[in-house]
């Protein structure tokens, strides 16, 4: 069994500025992720960032991880890569696994910082090959270069369903239609604007009913809704298509804290079922932290801050408190308060809200 004093779980903008400051304070870090290349949702995002002027805003996603590894680089922090934390034992004993191995890091406290997953959609023949996550897709056109078909339609258009669509367009697929179930476009209108320069319909109160095909996806039917979200009958309408993909939201990944016994809550708000943390990522058992989408589904921005937050009180934990710490804690705090007064933070900030009663 290998030991290490914080083990962070997750390579993401959230995991990597976790251990970046942790390790410059002084403590002996252990990243784990179970990708090969550090960056969690960064490396397949090839757009430039949206945000804050001081983070990275106008920085493509696939740079602001190469800034983070290149950073992390420069620390004492051992990297464990292409190896999954499958379990949470009793001591703060973590079971890793990789291709060929299975094996234990026994850490002083732990920084969770997994992320989230994709959330499925509930309509006939969903389980047809065709029918994606849309970051799946991402990941196979701009990760790993192959283009799953040639006709899509995207489901949701939050900003991760338009953006996708537009990075489909530019790998040469079709995007014969975006269809978003709420009365509005979910996100912002200059990723709108571009599908819309290119006369792709974003079709707001519509749905899709049902996938068509029999070994795969041929196609699907959309119908129109009404304001309670009910079918409008006669309004179905069948598209031809190849893939059908989902951005409907996230879902933070939370089984190790659930092993590890944190106070879990569920918070529609961020994105459902999250543990309580105080304002420095600290949850009710002291020795565990989280950052990033796990504590709520947001932007990779706020996962950096958030991150920083955990590595610093982690750090804190163990050693107690000295100046630098303390300075970054406080600056930290005061940035991420910052970057959530705009009104896309509102809905994070109310759940954040309910979580920290929810231990009242
Ligand atoms: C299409 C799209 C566009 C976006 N655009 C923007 C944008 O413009 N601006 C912005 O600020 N944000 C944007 N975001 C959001 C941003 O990418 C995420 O909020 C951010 O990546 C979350 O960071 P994280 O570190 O919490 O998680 P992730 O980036 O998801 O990283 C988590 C890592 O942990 C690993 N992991 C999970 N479980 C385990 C385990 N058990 N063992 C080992 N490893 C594990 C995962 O594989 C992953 O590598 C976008 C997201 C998407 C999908």
């Amino acid at each position: 069994m290998k030991t290490t004093e914080i083990a962070v779980i997750g390579g993401g903008p959230a995991g990597l500025s976790a251990a970046i400051v942790a390790s410059r304070l002084g403590a002996q870090v252990t990243l784990i992720d179970d990708n090969q290349r550090p960056g969690g949702q960064l490396i397949k995002q090839t757009h430039k960032f949206f945000g804050d002027k001081t983070h990275y805003c106008g920085t493509r996603g696939i740079d602001i991880a190469a800034i983070l590894a290149n950073e992390l680089k420069l620390t004492t922090t051992e990297v464990v890569s292409g190896t999954s934390v499958i379990g949470f034992y009793p001591g703060s004993v973590l079971a890793l696994a990789d291709r060929k191995r299975f094996f234990k890091l026994s850490c002083k406290s732990l920084i969770v910082a997994t992320g989230a997953a994709e959330n499925n959609l509930l309509f006939p023949n969903n389980d047809l090959p065709g029918v994606y996550g849309a970051g799946a897709v991402q990941t196979l056109v701009n990760v790993y270069g192959v283009r799953p078909g040639k006709r899509v339609l995207m489901v949701g258009s939050g900003n991760i369903g338009l953006i996708v669509s537009y990075q489909l367009i530019q790998a040469g697929i079709r995007v014969v239609a975006v269809v978003e179930a709420l009365p509005r476009i979910g996100g912002y209108n200059v990723h709108a604007a571009k599908l819309a320069r290119l006369g792709i319909p974003i079709l707001t109160s519509h749905t899709i009913k049902s996938a068509i095909g029999r070994e795969y996806v041929t196609g699907a039917i959309v119908c129109k809704l009404d304001r309670k979200f009910h079918p409008v009958k006669n309004s179905e309408h069948r598209v031809k298509v190849d893939i059908i993909c989902l951005a409907v939201g996230l879902t933070p990944l939370t089984e190790i804290l659930w092993q590890a016994g944190c106070h879990m809550v569920y918070i529609p708000e961020l994105g459902g079922h999250v543990a309580w943390h105080n304002e420095t990522m600290q949850t009710n058992q002291k020795n565990i932290y989280v950052a990033g989408d796990v504590s709520g589904i947001e932007e990779a921005s706020t996962a950096m801050l958030e991150g920083r937050l955990a590595g610093a009180s982690a750090f804190e934990y163990l050693r107690g408190k000295s100046k630098e710490s303390r300075m970054i804690i406080n600056e930290t705090r005061t940035e991420l308060r910052a970057i959530r007064q705009g009104p896309f933070s509102r809905r994070v900030v109310r759940g954040k809200k309910k979580l920290a009663k929810s231990l009242l």
